[in-house]
């Protein structure tokens, strides 16, 4: 498989140093995880949880290449145990668009993750690449700012290019559910539990009480900076202290190499950090976007152990998000604001690098 060739040999999907290894990895009894370092846009995580002839497939992968390559490597359970379940942990594509490719009797998703999802497509991705098109094309034109264009054009050209979206036909959960619900999965308990509006505006976390296990989604990215698309900070660190009253020993997130609660609390202290933040500027009367560029480089900030993670002109787009719920509005923003905030991300990314 040419994606466990390229990251045998120790770099990303971008072409970038794997900073941990990616493909199988097993976690436990009967679970593999499979890891894509490092962890950025669309280098997600998902995991195989197999009982007595019968398998719970926790999220696929972006795109129907990467989805066949994981597929493919947990073949040799799959045959005593064939994937009768599989669990979709939010709505964003890298978690669901190779759907098609499992053949599961049932397709499980939190209610507000269903209904995001008939929205979402992967028609959204060959729109971004239009738009960087016309962005590329302004950097061009004899017009102020056209650095920020370029920047913007080359940002999501690197989101997009590792991956292949022609050929995905969506496929969307079958039964959904709100606040908790308890699988069987060839005789193992396994528990789904609903922690949203945090990362998107419907979430899940996955437990396995007997292994102590936690798949925890987009709630959990780990060295690499998080995104709030459409829920909040308070949500966000709410869940996070579920998984940690789940004292689990072992929790694999989204984004980012197998960790424990340590790594949760990290998550959990990098939203604290920046919601009191977040908050002073937005009392003074400021605009996010300056905030945000203020924060991220502030003395306090930058003595934090977030402070390392990657991604950190993600920052723009939290803070937008924060701005939004202090604001009272809690509607999920468009495509258009996204785009938007994309750019701005990609002008701070820019300017970071270059400070
Ligand atoms: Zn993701």
């Amino acid at each position: 498989m040419q994606e466990n060739d390229r990251q045998r040999e120790g770099y990303t999907l971008t072409g970038a140093p794997a900073r941990y290894g990616g493909g199988l990895h097993p976690l436990g009894q009967d679970v593999l995880a499979w890891l894509t370092p490092n962890g950025g846009w669309g280098e997600s995580n998902a995991a195989l949880i197999s009982g007595h002839g019968a398998s719970l497939l926790v999220d696929t992968l972006w795109d129907l290449p990467r989805t066949a390559a994981m597929l493919a490597a947990f073949q040799p359970k799959l045959e005593s145990a064939p994937i009768r379940q599989l669990v979709n942990t939010h709505s964003d594509g890298d978690h669901w668009f190779g759907n098609e490719l499992v053949g599961a009797d049932e397709i499980i998703s939190t209610r507000a993750a269903a209904r995001n999802m008939r929205r979402h497509g992967p028609g959204q991705l060959t729109f971004l690449h239009a738009v960087s098109s016309v962005f590329r094309a302004m950097s061009y034109a004899p017009i102020p700012k056209r650095r920020d264009w370029r920047a913007a054009a080359d940002y999501f050209d690197g989101i997009l290019r590792p991956f292949d979206f022609s050929m995905i036909r969506p496929e969307r959960p079958t039964s959904t559910f709100s606040g908790k619900l308890q699988l069987n999965v060839g005789g193992r308990e396994v528990q789904l539990i609903d922690v949203g509006p945090a990362h998107t505006s419907g979430d899940l976390i996955v437990h396995l009480p007997d292994d102590r296990m936690v798949f925890a989604g987009d709630i959990l990215f780990l060295g690499m900076t998080p995104v709030l698309w459409d829920g909040s900070a308070r949500n966000w660190i709410k869940a996070c202290e579920r998984i940690l009253a789940l004292k689990a020993d072992t929790v694999l997130p989204g984004h980012g190499p197998v960790t424990d609660l340590a790594g949760v609390d990290g998550v959990r202290r990098y939203w604290q950090f920046l919601r009191s933040a977040v908050r002073l500027h937005f009392e003074k009367g400021r605009p996010a976007t300056w905030a945000a560029q203020h924060i991220v480089r502030s003395d306090q900030f930058l003595k934090q152990p977030f402070a390392k993670w990657d991604g950190q002109e993600r920052i723009v787009i939290n803070v937008h998000a924060i701005y939004r719920r202090l604001l009272g509005r809690k509607r999920r923003v468009s495509t258009w604001t996204r785009l938007n905030l994309l750019r701005q991300a990609a002008v701070l990314a820019r300017k970071l690098a270059e400070d």
